[in-house]
C-alpha cells in the first residue's frame, strides 16, 4: 500500500475534543512539538452562526459519528450474537474538532472522593458482602486529593461558574456540602436562575435538601482564563445540547485551548485524519496510520502516542493494534475492554401547572438545580440491597421547539388532543431526573466484533451491557423522592417513574456518558494505564477520557476527563519529557 511517511514529532494526538486539546495546550506550551490528527472537519465560533436548526442539529445530528461509516455492535450478554446500531440513538459521540464538547451541555462536575475508592470504601462500611457478586469495581489507583489540581485547573481554564460547597475542609452552605474539599472557589459565580428553577429550589428547600446551583461551563459573564483567552457571555438561546455556541460562552476545545496550542507555533492540526493502527515494536509506539482526507494511507512518526478520541475509538484502536492484553470474561484475564458501564437516567419526575409561565424557551445546556443527598455514599446505604447513586437535577437547558413538547402521561402522543396538550403545557411543566451510577461487571465489557464491519473493512467494536439489579434498585428507590419534590412545587399532575427498561435499549437517547475499557489503576494485573494514563505495557503511550473511569459515577463526566487530561500533561511535561520511561 503506497503512503506518506511524516517527519517525526514530538507527540501525536489521536482525536481533538476535550482531552486531546488539553493535552495538544499543555505540551505546546512546553515546547513539543505536536501533531493533532482529527477524523472530522475544522470547527470554529462562525460555523455555529448559522442557524439555530433544530432539524439539521439535534435531529439529523450534523456534529456527530455518521454511523454508516464507523458504528458500534450490542449485545445483552455473552451468549448473544451482537447487531450494529443502524441509527443514532442512546449515545452521541461526536465527530469534527472539539469532539462531543462542542456540542455538550457544560454541567462540569468533580467526582466524590468515594467515587476514587469505591471498592475499598465500600469493604471498609458496609463489608465485602455488600458488592454485588459479579461486580468489578474497583479503586482508580489515585485519591480525590492528589486529583484536586487537575479539577481546579480545568475548571480555571473553562471559566467554570458555581459555588463551593466545601473549601479546605469547611462547609459553606449554599454550595454542594458533599463534595470533597477544594483548594479555592470557582472562577466564575453561578449563572442566572429561571423562573422554575426557583420553584424547584423552594421545594427542595421545604423537604430538607442540600439544593444548590449546577456548575456550569456555560459562562454567566465575561471571563479571562489563566492563559489569557477571554470569552464572553452566555444569552441564554437555549440552544446548547447538539450545537456548538455561536458566542463562545460555551467553554469546548475550541475556544480554551486549541488556539493556545496554535499560538506557540508548535502545533499541527491535521482534519480529515482517521487514524486505524499504532505501530508499535511490542514495547514502544513508533508512528500511527491514518486515512487523510483524500483516502490515502499516511504515516506519522512519533516518540509519544496519545489516544484521545473517545471511550469507544480508545478501546477500539489499542484492540486494532494488539495492545495490551484483551479483557476474556470468562477468565477474568485480561485488561483491554474491560469495566465498560454506563449511566442510570432511570428514574425521574414531572409536573404540570395550570396558570405558570416558566419561559423554559430562556435556558443553558447547564442551568440547573441540584441535590446531591442520594448519590455516591452521600447517604447510609444500610438495608438498602444497592450501593451508589445519583445525583438529583432539574433543568432549564432551553425548551426548543420541536424536541421540547412536554405533555402529561396521560395526553395521547399525537392529534387534536396533544395539539391542545403542547400549547397549554409548553411553558408550564416542571421537572427532575437523575444521573445514576452504574457499577461494573464482570460479563460487560469491549471487544472487536467477530461479525461487522466499518468503512474500511476493520472490525467495529462490540459493546456487552445490560441493567443490573443494583441500578435497578436505586431508580426504584429514588423514583417515590423525586415525585414528592415535583408535588412540593405545587404542580398540579405529577407523575413519575423508578423503572429501567427490561433490557438496555440503544433506541431513545440516554447519555453519551460511556466509561470503562482501558481503566486506569495501581496495577497492571487489573488496569491498562497506571494514574498519568500510561499504558502499563507501552510507557510511550498515554490513553486518556472517560475510558479511564474504572466505573462510572453519578455526575457527568467531563471535569474528571479534563482533569484526568491534565494529569496526564502534567506526567509528560514534568517527569516523562526529562526521564522517558514508566511514571509511578
Ligand atoms: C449531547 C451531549 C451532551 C453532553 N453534555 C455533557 C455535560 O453537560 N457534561 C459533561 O460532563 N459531559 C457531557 N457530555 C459528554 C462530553 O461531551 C464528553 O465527556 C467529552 O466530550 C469527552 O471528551 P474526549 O476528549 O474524551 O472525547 P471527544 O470530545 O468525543 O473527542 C474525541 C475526538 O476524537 C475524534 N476521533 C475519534 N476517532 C478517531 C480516529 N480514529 N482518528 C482520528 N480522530 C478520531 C472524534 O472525531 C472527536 O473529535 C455530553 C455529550 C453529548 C454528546
Ligand atoms: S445557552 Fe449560552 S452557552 Fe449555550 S449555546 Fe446559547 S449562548 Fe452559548
Amino acid at each position: 500500500m503506497a503512503k506518506t511517511i511524516n517527519k517525526e514529532v514530538d507527540a501525536v494526538i489521536i482525536g481533538v475534543g476535550w482531552s486531546g486539546g488539553i493535552l495538544a495546550a499543555e505540551l505546546t506550551k512546553a515546547g513539543m512539538k505536536v501533531v493533532g490528527l482529527e477524523r472530522g472537519q475544522d470547527r470554529n465560533t462562525e460555523d455555529w452562526m448559522k442557524d439555530h436548526d433544530e432539524l439539521r442539529y439535534a435531529i439529523r445530528y450534523e456534529m456527530f459519528q455518521n454511523v454508516a461509516r464507523e458504528t458500534w455492535t450490542l449485545r445483552h450478554n455473552l451468549k448473544e450474537t451482537a447487531l450494529p446500531f443502524r441509527q443514532l440513538g442512546s449515545f452521541l459521540p461526536g465527530t469534527d474538532v472539539g469532539g462531543a464538547g462542542v456540542h455538550w451541555n457544560g454541567q462540569t462536575w468533580r467526582f466524590h472522593p468515594w467515587d476514587f475508592t469505591t471498592r475499598s470504601s465500600t469493604i471498609a462500611r458496609y463489608g465485602a458482602n455488600a458488592i454485588p457478586a459479579n461486580s468489578t469495581i474497583q479503586d482508580w489507583g489515585i485519591t480525590y486529593e492528589q486529583m484536586e489540581p487537575y479539577y481546579d485547573k480545568f475548571e480555571y481554564m473553562a471559566g467554570i461558574a458555581g459555588k463551593a460547597g466545601n473549601i479546605k475542609g469547611q462547609t459553606i452552605p449554599g454550595g454542594n456540602t458533599f463534595e470533597g474539599p477544594r483548594s479555592r472557589e470557582y472562577p466564575v459565580p453561578p449563572m442566572k436562575m429561571s423562573r422554575s428553577l426557583t420553584v424547584f429550589q423552594q421545594a427542595a428547600k421545604s423537604l430538607g435538601y442540600h439544593v444548590f446551583p449546577g456548575p456550569s461551563a456555560n459562562l454567566p459573564q465575561p471571563y479571562t482564563n489563566p492563559d489569557g483567552i477571554t470569552r464572553g457571555q452566555c444569552t441564554y438561546c437555549g440552544f446548547c445540547e447538539r450545537f456548538g455556541c455561536e458566542v463562545g460562552a460555551k467553554a469546548s476545545a475550541n475556544v480554551t485551548v486549541l488556539p493556545v496550542a496554535q499560538k506557540t507555533g508548535n502545533f499541527e492540526l491535521r482534519t480529515g485524519a482517521n487514524v486505524f493502527q499504532i505501530k508499535h515494536d511490542g514495547k514502544r509506539a513508533t508512528s500511527v496510520l491514518y486515512h487523510d482526507a483524500q483516502g490515502q494511507v499516511q504515516e506519522q512518526p512519533a516518540r509519544i502516542v496519545i489516544v484521545t478520541s473517545y471511550v469507544f475509538n480508545n478501546v477500539r484502536l489499542l484492540l486494532l493494534s494488539k495492545m495490551g492484553t484483551p479483557y476474556d470474561p470468562t477468565t477474568g484475564k485480561g485488561v483491554v475492554g474491560k469495566n465498560y458501564a454506563y449511566q442510570n437516567g432511570g428514574a425521574g419526575a414531572a409536573g404540570y401547572f395550570e396558570d405558570r409561565d416558566f419561559q423554559p424557551y430562556m435556558g443553558a445546556g447547564a442551568l440547573s438545580q441540584v441535590l446531591d443527598d442520594f448519590n455516591a455514599d452521600n447517604f447510609d446505604h444500610s438495608g438498602l440491597g444497592f450501593l451508589g447513586g445519583g445525583s438529583i437535577a432539574s433543568g432549564t437547558s432551553g425548551a426548543r421547539p420541536i424536541q421540547s413538547l412536554p405533555t402529561p402521561a396521560t395526553v395521547p402522543s399525537w392529534g387534536p388532543e396533544w395539539k391542545a396538550a403542547i400549547r397549554k403545557y409548553k411553558n408550564s411543566a416542571i421537572s427532575a431526573g437523575i444521573q445514576g451510577g452504574v457499577f461494573a461487571y464482570r460479563d460487560y465489557f469491549l471487544d472487536l466484533d467477530p461479525t461487522y464491519k466499518d468503512q474500511f473493512g476493520l472490525p467495529l467494536m462490540r459493546i456487552t451491557f445490560d441493567w443490573e439489579p443494583n441500578e435497578r434498585k436505586f431508580a426504584a428507590y429514588i423514583a417515590p423522592k423525586l415525585k414528592a419534590l415535583i408535588e412540593a412545587t405545587g404542580a398540579k399532575q405529577v407523575a413519575a417513574s423508578g423503572k429501567l427498561a427490561p433490557h438496555y435499549d440503544s433506541v431513545p437517547y440516554q447519555s453519551t456518558h460511556n466509561t470503562g475499557g482501558a481503566i486506569m489503576g495501581s496495577s497492571p494485573a487489573d488496569s491498562v494505564v497506571n494514574n498519568y494514563l500510561q499504558m502499563w505495557d507501552f510507557d510511550n503511550v498515554f490513553v486518556v477520557g472517560a475510558c479511564n473511569f474504572p466505573q462510572n459515577a453519578g455526575f457527568n463526566p467531563t471535569g474528571t476527563v479534563g482533569a484526568l487530561a491534565y494529569r496526564a500533561a502534567d506526567g509528560i511535561v514534568n517527569k516523562y519529557k526529562q526521564h522517558p520511561g514508566s511514571l509511578v
